[in-house]
């Protein structure tokens, strides 16, 4: 199983109906935001949020949403921040490249695309 089945495994209410497009580094930052975001709704009666896409977006996670409160926004908002310090490929430690192409790499994978990297054995 793929860390991406897994996720979407471990968080069936938030990403049930969720399109999710972007690199294997950015699975840690998406399984920390659906852990905050199942966590609050659980105890601090935020209202229940389902994620309808994840995807890359000139170098940055973006996050469509429905339901959730401002908290669960802010939670979103900080994730997508964070996007930008995080390699898409690897999940190490990375900057976001100004384009084109912007996209986020660490120093090994500065000119590495996401279709290449995901073709390696
Ligand atoms: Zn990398």
């Amino acid at each position: 199983m793929t860390s991406r089945q897994q996720l979407r495994a471990r968080y069936p209410a938030i990403l049930e109906r969720a399109s999710l497009s972007y690199g294997p580094g950015w699975d840690g930052l998406m399984e920390a935001l659906c852990e905050r975001l199942e966590f609050h709704a659980d105890h601090n009666a935020m209202p229940p949020v389902q994620v309808t896409q994840a995807k890359e977006k000139f170098g940055e996670l973006v996050v469509l949403y429905l339901g959730g409160d401002r908290y669960a926004g802010g939670l979103i908002d900080m994730a997508e921040a964070l996007s930008a310090h995080v390699c898409e490929l690897c999940g190490n430690a990375g900057a976001l490249q100004e384009g084109p192409p912007f996209r986020t790499r660490c120093p090994e994978h500065v000119d590495t695309r996401l279709s290449d990297y995901l073709k390696k054995p």
